[in-house]
């Protein structure tokens, strides 16, 4: 494999044009679109135009005017288009760990007599602290039961009130089988939330076909949205009227103008609505959810696969006896759209890479995570990458006393 013969996939890569829509900055190799999407061009020129037109000039009126207060509706219904899931079955909201928060508590609700929340051990850390920061709450009628991957299934019983599974794994990138899992707590009455963080912009999902009851997911990473942009929350419509939020707030009261004394949840997903939507952030994700729109996610997904089967195998034939060893799983059907390799001093490593102009990122204990955003990564950009990362690992460069030195994000 040659860096021609990469070019060339570039130049019959269908959706290279798409790279034309996002900033790249010159002498970098982006591949963290799993943590922080890129930029896409006309989110600048949008929110340039919200802060000056809609804001300086609409002020208040905007709220009318400019359909600022429909924007969490009208944007979840775009994303939910992306997921395989109906109108009115998505709206657009905090952040994926309060979603989390507002999901479980009314999932717990409904399932009065059970008791557990079941979820993976080695599930993303915000999904397990917001699961025992709610039980904790509940004052100890609730607990949180952690098996590991290969037991859940098993673990499945009457006594499980929600089982909780995050879809792509934020390290190894490994993806559970939705409808499998789905099914199988269903059959003992439990319902299921999916974190799509990792997989929505990154694998095609069909939240109906997997008869998903609940599911959350982050807007700033492979939809684009900008850095801490709002999440988004899904509830099957037979749930929704029975699902209330433990986040009563005015903004999902079925009158907010009304400011009536008593809380009366608005109808559908509106009542998962908290507070007033920050506007600049929501325009910014629709401009990102838009441009997914125009995109064949059948096409980005056999891309992302192509890219992360090269990445591999490029380091397979590159990388031998430099202490790596593959994190992920090596059949691109199992894996999302990133992959981890293994590596004692991968903080050290990473912290090299990204000097050259590679940024990938680390999760400790000692992994290299790399992401391969279809829209603006190319086959050339994953063959440079693993050239860079046989050097620093060659020269030992990593060795410099200040990468040792863990910043504040790693
Ligand atoms: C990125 C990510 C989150 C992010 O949660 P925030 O509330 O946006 O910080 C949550 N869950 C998973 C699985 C993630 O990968």
């Amino acid at each position: 494999m040659d860096r021609e013969t990469c070019l060339s996939f570039d130049r019959q890569d269908p959706l290279t044009a798409v790279r034309e829509e996002f900033v790249v900055p010159d002498g970098v190799i982006y591949l963290d679109g799993n943590s922080l999407g890129a930029l896409p061009r006309q989110t600048v020129s949008r929110l340039n135009q919200v802060i000056a037109e809609e804001w300086g000039d609409g002020l208040i009126r905007s709220w009318n005017d400019a359909h600022w207060i429909e924007a969490p509706a009208r944007i979840g219904d775009k994303i939910a288009r992306l997921i395989g899931a109906g109108p009115g079955e998505v709206i657009v909201a905090d952040s994926t760990s309060v979603n989390l928060f507002k999901l479980l508590a009314g999932a717990l609700r409904l399932q009065s007599g059970r008791h557990f929340i079941l979820t993976e051990a080695a599930n993303f850390p915000t999904d397990l602290y917001v699961a025992e920061g709610l039980t904790d709450l509940l004052g100890g009628h609730h607990a949180v039961r952690l098996v590991e991957r290969g037991q859940l299934e098993a673990a499945v019983d009457g006594s499980v009130a929600v089982l909780m599974l995050t879809h792509v794994d934020y390290a190894s990138g490994a993806i559970h089988d939705m409808r499998r899992l789905t099914a199988a707590a269903h059959k003992y009455g439990a319902l299921v939330l999916w974190d799509l963080s990792h997989s929505a912009g990154a694998v095609p999902l069909d939240l109906k076909a997997c008869e998903v009851d609940l599911a959350v997911g982050c807007g700033y990473k492979y939809l684009n949205g900008g850095p801490g942009a709002p999440a988004y929350l899904f509830i099957a419509t037979a749930l929704q009227d029975a699902m209330r939020s433990p986040l009563s707030g005015w903004m999902g009261h079925a009158a907010p103008f009304a400011f009536e004394r008593d809380y009366r949840p608005a109808a559908g997903m509106a009542r998962q609505l908290a507070g007033t939507p920050p506007v600049l952030s929501m325009m910014a994700l629709e401009m990102a959810v838009d441009l997914w729109s125009g995109i064949d996610q059948r096409e980005a997904r056999r891309k992302s696969m192509a890219l992360g089967d090269l990445f591999i195998r490029l380091v397979d034939e590159t990388c031998r006896d430099l202490g790596l060893e593959v994190a992920s799983p090596r059949s691109a059907e199992d894996r999302g759209s990133h992959v981890s390799l293994r590596h004692k001093e991968a903080y050290r490593v990473m912290r090299a890479l990204i000097d050259r102009g590679v940024i990938g990122d680390f999760r400790t204990p000692d992994l290299l995570r790399f992401g391969f955003a279809a829209l603006y990564t190319r086959y050339v950009d994953v063959f440079d990458a693993v050239r860079c990362l046989r050097e620093v690992l060659a020269s030992r460069s990593w060795e410099r006393p200040d990468y040792a030195q863990r910043l504040s994000v790693t």
